[in-house]
């Protein structure tokens, strides 16, 4: 017999937002053998144990220093652009201010 009744049910929320829910022997098992599991939007999830916990933190950190390089990165670039953008401005309107100028003798 299968009992489907909400006693034997297990409900997850996934990092989407959406609430789901399956027999509590299928997240037991998906427990045991830390394969992924799917919410109904797609996202995969999977258990970690404690030791995968201390694991994924230091990926996590390592995943955000990176992230944080690449902003940096960005950020000085984007500045400099800013820079020669202004210069190149600059420099137009003196060339215009100039044959303008010269266009008025
Ligand atoms: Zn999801």
């Amino acid at each position: 017999m299968v009992d489907v009744g909400w006693k034997s049910m297990e409900f997850r929320q996934c990092r989407c937002g959406i609430i789901f829910g399956a027999p509590k022997g299928f997240f037991n098992t998906r427990r045991t053998d830390r394969r992924p599991f799917y919410c109904p939007n797609g996202c995969s999830n999977i258990f970690f144990q404690q030791s995968d916990l201390g694991r994924e933190n230091i990926r996590l950190k390592q995943q955000l220093k990176n992230a944080n390089v690449v902003r940096d990165h960005w950020k000085k670039e984007a500045l400099t652009a800013k820079r020669s953008c202004a210069s190149y401005k600059a420099h137009f309107h003196r060339l215009k201010n100039k044959m303008e100028g010269d266009q008025d003798e």
